[in-house]
């Protein structure tokens, strides 16, 4: 027989079960209550920096909250990556990274999270192609001239990425391979402080997304040789592409994703995900992103297991190429 006590501490676990059952789906039902914050591990006024921002704004107005956004740039994403695996899993604490979350085990021996099984996928965000920029000054006409200022410059040339693993760093190792010659790499906790060293012309050279370049090629403040993709883009049709200026096979598209730590409950991912899915169809985002030649995620990418999916064969795409680069951090 229980005696008094005993019976009451049972009855209090009980009730303590019930409602814990009781309210994980109210919390879903609820959610979203407070505002909701995204990590972006980069540095504010850089190109995952302007997409997190545009996506932010445009799903807060589905989901009724404030979405913000934080920066926490450092180690070539992997700090404000790391923040996020280790935030309260309760929808309020987001990552949005690019294509570096997954490659980063690849870079760093010692990671203090697992980008894959730390994280819930919430969706794919938007894909967006990369530009070759030099400082307005470089005397170079093309890309064959570039070239051979590269090789006459080799390590006196200042390339800027956003730190090992940044999709600026897979981009500059690509085309040090592809040319043979080896730049001094200078980094940076996002190309958006990197930008404006470039724009004094204390940097030469980067690679980076249109969505921080773009606007700078247009005004004349910095110079493009080429473009990543392996189409020339439409808005800039008189620049060519890496591969046809003779770096042949020379691809590479920078991708967003969305991600919430692992344990985050699924009908709050779905919610998230289906706002998602709305706020690329914005009409304020999908003009802006034209601008920056930003291609929005289609609907059926935007989803948890379409991103899952990707970030695998992604993983598997570039590991081979980094581990034959043999470059490491710790
Ligand atoms: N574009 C940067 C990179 O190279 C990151 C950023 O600042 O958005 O990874």
């Amino acid at each position: 027989m229980l005696n008094k006590t005993a019976r009451w501490s049972l009855a209090c676990a009980f009730a303590l079960a019930l409602a814990s059952a009781l309210c994980i789906p109210a919390q879903a039902q609820t959610y979203p209550a407070k505002p909701i914050t995204v990590i972006v591990p980069f540095a504010g006024g850089g190109p995952t920096d302007t997409v997190a921002r545009l996506v932010a704004s445009a799903m807060a107005k589905d989901l009724g909250v404030p979405v913000n956004v934080d920066n926490i740039g450092g180690a070539g994403g992997t700090l404000g990556s790391s923040r996020a695996a280790k935030a309260v899993p309760d929808g309020y604490t987001l990552l949005l990274n690019h294509m570096g979350h997954v490659t980063a085990p690849f870079l760093y021996s010692k990671l203090p999270y697992d980008p894959i099984a730390d994280f819930a996928p919430i969706g794919r965000v938007a894909d967006v192609p990369m530009t070759l920029v030099a400082r307005k000054n470089m005397a170079a006409r093309n890309f064959p001239e570039l070239l051979a200022w590269l090789r006459s410059n080799g390590k006196k040339v200042n390339y800027s990425h956003a730190g090992l693993g940044a999709v600026s760093h897979l981009c500059g190792l690509l085309l040090m391979k592809a040319t043979g010659v080896e730049m001094t790499a200078v980094a940076y906790k996002g190309t958006g402080p990197a930008m404006t060293d470039l724009l004094s012309g204390q940097i030469d050279l980067m690679c980076d997304q249109t969505t921080n370049t773009e606007a700078q090629i247009k005004a004349g403040n910095i110079k493009v040789y080429a473009v990543t993709t392996r189409t020339r883009l439409a808005s800039m049709k008189d620049v060519p592409t890496l591969a046809e200026s003779g770096l042949k096979n020379f691809e590479l598209t920078a991708w967003h994703g969305l991600y919430a730590p692992k344990g985050t409950p699924a009908a709050v991912v779905d919610r998230l995900s289906h706002s998602l899915q709305k706020a690329l169809q914005d009409p304020a985002l999908v003009q802006r992103f034209a601008e920056l030649d930003a291609q929005a995620a289609k609907a059926s990418d935007a989803t948890p297991q379409a991103l899952a999916a990707w970030q695998k064969t992604e993983r598997d795409r570039w590991g081979p190429i980094i581990t034959a680069a043999g470059v490491h951090a710790e």
